[in-house]
């Protein structure tokens, strides 16, 4: 319905453009994922399934939105990292946090079953989205740094928390060990009581993941000969490192360009 007098309405739209030169961060976040978790009987503290399908459904974004250079996911979230050039959907705040959630979203609901086999998903799981805008590198670091802090606290807790109510006490009971105690409390709770070494636990867990695109060799089959080809291409490729130090990011100077 172009020129109809109907037009003038698009004049309400208001510009949510994101001001030039700042790193673009788009989290998102599962919609009431305790509940979620628990009507689909995920393992706790960590259920393996459900952490590869979100590594899955963020490979998967980052295969389709080739401007998201790096991307961080624990627990039921997810934050897509856009560099300072970008100018996706012209920095469009709500069009890029839609599209980014939407598609993940949809990822999730596709590849359920292949990560969850036989078990049948219940109802529509649904994710909100935000975007924060970062103007320096330390900045983005930071964010970075306090997604993997929350990743290491909540992991600590829930570690300690699911020992303790799998050696047979209540989570009530669970819940009051734990009120009070410091880090380093839990790790002898679990060190002594339950023979756990907080560090030996694979670091998927207390880590996180972080995608970032890596050179892999991938073959494939020339159409023209029928000859397999080797090529290097760059794969959105999930590592449970720590990003918080600066070790990483020396190795990695690129990423914060
Ligand atoms: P909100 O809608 O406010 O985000 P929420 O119920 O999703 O509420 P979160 O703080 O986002 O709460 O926490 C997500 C919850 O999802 C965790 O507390 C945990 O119970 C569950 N969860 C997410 N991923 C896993 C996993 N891989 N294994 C086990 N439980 C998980
Ligand atoms: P953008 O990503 O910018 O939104 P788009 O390709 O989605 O691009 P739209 O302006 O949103 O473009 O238009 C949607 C297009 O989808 C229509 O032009 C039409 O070709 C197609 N389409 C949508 N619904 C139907 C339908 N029910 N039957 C046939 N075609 C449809
Ligand atoms: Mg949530
Ligand atoms: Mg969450």
């Amino acid at each position: 319905m172009a020129n109809s007098k109907y037009e003038y309405v698009r004049q309400f739209e208001t510009v949510d453009k994101i001001i030039p030169n700042t790193w673009l961060v788009v989290r998102i976040d599962g919609r009431g994922f305790h509940r979620f978790s628990q009507q689909h009987a995920f393992d706790k503290p960590n259920d393996r399934r459900a952490i590869d399908l979100m590594n899955r459904c963020a490979v998967e974004v980052m295969k389709d939105i080739k401007d998201i250079t790096m991307a961080y996911g624990q627990s039921d979230e997810y934050s897509f990292v856009l560099p300072k050039s970008s100018n996706l959907y012209a920095r469009r705040a709500s069009k890029i946090s839609s599209t980014i959630v939407s598609m993940f979203a949809a990822n999730y609901v596709m590849r359920w079953s292949e990560y969850f086999g036989n078990v049948t998903l219940q109802y529509p799981p649904c994710f909100d989205s935000r975007v924060v805008c970062y103007p320096s590198d330390q900045n983005l670091r930071d964010y970075l740094s306090w997604r993997q802090a929350d990743c290491h606290i909540n992991n600590l807790y829930n570690t300690t928390f699911w020992a303790i109510v799998h050696s047979g006490k209540t989570e009530t009971q669970a819940e009051e060990d734990l009120r009070g105690t410091f880090s380093k409390d839990k790790h002898e709770i679990l060190f002594t009581q339950h023979d756990i070494n907080y560090n030996n636990i694979e670091q998927i867990y207390r880590k996180g993941s972080f995608i970032i695109r890596q050179k892999t060799k991938v073959t494939s089959i020339s159409p023209n000969t029928g000859e397999p080809v080797e090529r290097i291409k760059l794969i959105p490729t999930p590592l449970h490192i720590d990003i918080i130090g600066d070790a990483f990011w020396t190795e990695h100077p690129d990423l914060l360009k």
